[in-house]
């Protein structure tokens, strides 16, 4: 079955992998590099050594960005074409996958605000999508309205990061409306009780990500390792008024969500350890079903576990079927990390 068909599902799930630099604490005390980046390859080698023996291992993805590559190189050359798809009325998905440290965060969101409002040159995916969205709709003239909401998803509870409180509450406290999952008879997905904020600059992206991340701060005062442990999920919906006929508007509408994932050191890789892991509460069900729901779609299953989880559930109507995906796994060149680093290899690997 290599028709074209089967050749467009293929194309939907691109597996991106970025290697952040060693550090300045890291190179002040010389810590080992363990892995090379050949970006015309798209190839990472890991250089192992067992029993004195040194033993590369060679991993290919769809693009591979070494420890050099700039935020704004990754955001044209992966994640434009998808925004173009979103203007087209899909719904797409991006993802950050890997080990806590290695840059999920940075390479999202990035650098902070510029003071003349441009863009800054550390600025990530969230910041820069935002941006071309904008330039895109205002070059075509359009009738648009643009929104955001920003989620954080923690033991398989939903907070939301815009809603504006009293910080001085503990977050259970704070949350004022009730937030549920809703979804109608044809597979569509509401996070009903979320603030939603339509956004008219590029400017009042940083305030929104700011308030986001003020807020994911003072949670992770209340529960060490919160942030590790939770995924974020920024989704921009856009809605483009095509024609009218007569008394009839059409709307074209697609949604992006870009979702900054927990680190995957909170995954389970064994059956053994699932058991001790789930009694310690380590258990991340929707970081494992996000990666069984990506496998049967990469596979082609008639069953895809949607279901088993708020994330999964969350992401339906922009998973699967004519929606894009991408997942940018990123790991850290140091010695010290191989053992996650060749883990998070190995995963985003066989999610292609
Ligand atoms: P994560 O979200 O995966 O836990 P972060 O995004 O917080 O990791 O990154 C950890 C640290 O490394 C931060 O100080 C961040 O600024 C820095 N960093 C990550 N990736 C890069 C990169 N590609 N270039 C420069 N600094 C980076
Ligand atoms: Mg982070």
């Amino acid at each position: 079955d290599r028709g074209p068909n089967r050749q467009d599902k293929e194309t939907n799930v691109q597996v991106l992998l970025r290697c952040r630099p060693l550090s300045e604490d890291e190179l002040r005390s010389n810590v080992p590099r363990v892995v090379t980046c050949n970006e015309n390859k798209r190839e990472v080698t890991v250089m192992q050594t067992l029993a004195n023996k040194q033993v590369d291992r060679v991993f290919t993805f769809d693009k591979v960005f070494g420890p050099k590559a700039q935020q704004r190189s990754i955001y044209e050359q992966a994640i434009a074409p998808i925004v173009n798809e979103v203007l087209d009325g899909f719904n797409c998905t991006v993802f950050a996958y890997g080990q806590t440290g290695t840059g999920k965060t940075y390479t999202m969101e990035g650098g902070m605000r510029n003071k003349g409002g441009d863009l800054p040159a550390e600025a990530g995916v969230i910041p820069r999508a935002v941006r071309h969205i904008f330039d895109i709709l205002e070059a075509q003239n359009a009738d648009y309205n643009m929104k955001v909401t920003f989620l954080e998803l923690y033991n398989e509870e939903i907070t939301d990061l815009l809603s504006p409180d009293d910080n001085s509450k503990p977050t259970e406290e704070k949350q004022k409306k009730p937030i549920t999952l809703m979804e109608d008879g044809k597979g569509c997905v509401f996070v009903r009780g979320l603030e939603e904020e339509s956004v008219y600059s590029v400017n009042e992206i940083y305030t929104l990500l700011e308030r986001g991340a003020s807020k994911r701060r003072t949670a992770e005062t209340l529960l060490n390792k919160r942030s590790s442990r939770s995924h974020s999920v920024f989704t921009i919906t856009v809605y483009v008024k095509e024609t009218v006929i007569g008394d009839e508007e059409l709307i074209k509408c697609g949604k992006l969500n870009l979702v900054d994932l927990a680190g995957s050191e909170n995954i389970m890789r064994s059956g053994a350890r699932e058991g001790r892991a789930r009694e310690a509460g380590e258990i991340n069900k929707s970081l494992l079903t996000l990666g069984r729901v990506i496998n049967a779609l990469v596979e082609h299953s008639a069953h895809v576990p949607y279901r088993d989880s708020k994330l999964t559930r969350i992401l339906r109507d922009s998973l699967g079927g004519k929606t894009k995906t991408c997942i940018i796994a990123t790991i850290s060149p140091s010695a010290y990390c191989m053992d996650e680093t060749l883990s998070t290899l190995d995963y985003a690997s066989r999610a292609k």
